[in-house]
């Protein structure tokens, strides 16, 4: 018996990675991963949709999952949820009258965070965008603000106007802040020569509601103050217009696909119990409309002690190397990659480098906001988005998944992200953001 043991343990010694693959093989299981991904892109979900009765649904089944699997909450949580509270603004009447005369409803849109009337401009700051100007540079940048202005906009810009209105004229949300804002932006296509006379007001029915990040923690052996976060996000756009007698928009790839990575992640992590860093499995809320999950997420730990974080979004159909490949957004910004594709040595999945950088994947997931405040964080995904028809429409549904592609990218997850789990690895840190 003792030889034959002493030989298996030379083989393993002598072939490390052969080693792990068993684990990876042996821990993340295709029926699981089907059972998971197949829940939370059923029809029942509804989309989960932000503050909707599917997103709840699905809140509660990653719940029982990380449950199941003996997560800790994360640090001042009581349960896996980590809630906060939003404010969503719907208008219900709006009117500008501009030195006398009644701006017409498709040449006015308007926000703010209350119901407010203007009777002339004492107090109100009067903007210029120009022809010359960036409109959107600007829109961005006093949406940001904290103003209170009438944005007087060049015609040149009416067609971007046209197509930004209807949704700002829906209203919006925004983060409940602890201090009570009194801002107010009137946009308004046509620039007079003067500002003689300005009356407006608007009227808006203002609901808080809450939106739940979905958090389980394995606390770290040696190294607990230092974090790995596995990130997906799990909402999606619920119902959408109906095509072909469907309405269910299921975002079966977007992005139940990653979050079923982070809760089988999750498990086999918890299983081999040997992480020497803590590690963090979350799903993400409410990326669809604007990234506020994340946003929350990452003013609940100091950035700094976040080694790194594996942002997963669409793995559900192969990306465009072919099987076994995926790809890594802003894999230049730091070592992340190289690290991984050191793991993966010997086997044969390969992670490349975004083929598609002029899509700016980096800053459209939730990685982005932890990349901002200098955390080595990207999105892997496998998605060929350039082409990718069932992007955001009802089609985007659990029987066009390829589940092989899905398993065999959890699995290289798994084994690539090992020696960052273990603290032999830290990848170097990306520039934070000035603000
Ligand atoms: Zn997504």
């Amino acid at each position: 018996m003792r030889i034959k043991i002493l030989i298996a343990i030379t083989a393993l010694a002598a072939a490390p990675v052969l080693g792990f693959c068993q684990d990876v093989n042996k821990l993340i299981k295709q029926d699981d991963v089907e059972r998971i991904i197949k829940t939370l892109s059923a029809d029942d979900m509804e989309g989960r949709a932000t503050f909707s009765r599917g997103i709840e649904k699905a809140a509660t089944f990653i719940e029982g999952e990380f449950k199941a699997a003996g997560l800790k909450p994360f640090t001042g949580n009581t349960g896996f949820r980590q809630s906060f509270n939003m404010v969503r603004t719907t208008p219900v009447s709006a009117k500008v009258t501009l030195n006398g005369t009644d701006v017409t409803a498709e040449s006015f849109v308007m926000g703010a965070s209350s119901s407010f009337n203007w009777t002339s401009t004492a107090g109100i700051e009067v903007v210029k965008i120009t022809a010359d100007k960036n409109f959107i540079s600007e829109y961005q940048a006093l949406a940001a603000s904290d103003k209170k202005a009438l944005v007087l906009v060049d015609t040149s810009f009416a067609k971007i106007f046209d197509r930004i209105a209807p949704r700002a004229k829906r209203g919006g949300t925004s983060f409940k802040s602890a201090t009570a804002v009194d801002k107010a932006l009137v946009f308004v296509l046509g620039v007079p020569d003067d500002v003689k006379t300005l009356a407006v007001n608007y009227e808006a029915t203002i609901k808080e509601q809450p939106l739940f990040n979905v958090v389980g923690v394995i606390p770290g052996k040696s190294k607990p103050n230092e974090y790995v976060v596995f990130g997906g996000h799990y909402d999606h756009l619920g119902i959408l217009k109906p095509m072909e007698g469907d309405s269910i928009a299921n975002g079966a790839d977007d992005d139940a696909s990653g979050t079923t990575a982070v809760i089988t992640l999750a498990k086999y992590y918890k299983k081999l119990n040997n992480n020497e860093r803590t590690l963090i499995f979350v799903a993400f809320t409410a990326e669809e409309t604007g990234g506020y999950g994340s946003q929350y997420f990452s003013k609940q730990l100091d950035p700094d002690k976040v080694v790194t974080l594996f942002n997963i979004e669409m793995i559900g159909k192969p990306a465009k190397f072919g099987e076994n490949s995926a790809f890594i957004t802003g894999f230049e910004r730091s070592d992340f990659g190289t690290i991984l594709q050191k793991n993966l040595e010997g086997t044969a999945f390969k992670f490349y480098p975004d083929p598609y950088p002029e899509q700016n994947l980096f800053y459209r997931s939730d990685n982005a906001t932890l990349a901002a405040l200098g955390v080595p964080a990207h999105t892997i995904s496998t998605d060929q988005i350039p082409t990718d028809k069932l992007y955001h429409t009802v089609k985007d549904e659990y029987s066009s998944l390829d589940v092989n592609n899905i398993v065999a990218t959890i699995r290289a997850i798994a084994l690539s992200s090992r020696s960052i789990v273990s603290g032999k690895d830290t990848p170097t840190r990306i520039p934070k953001l000035e603000k």
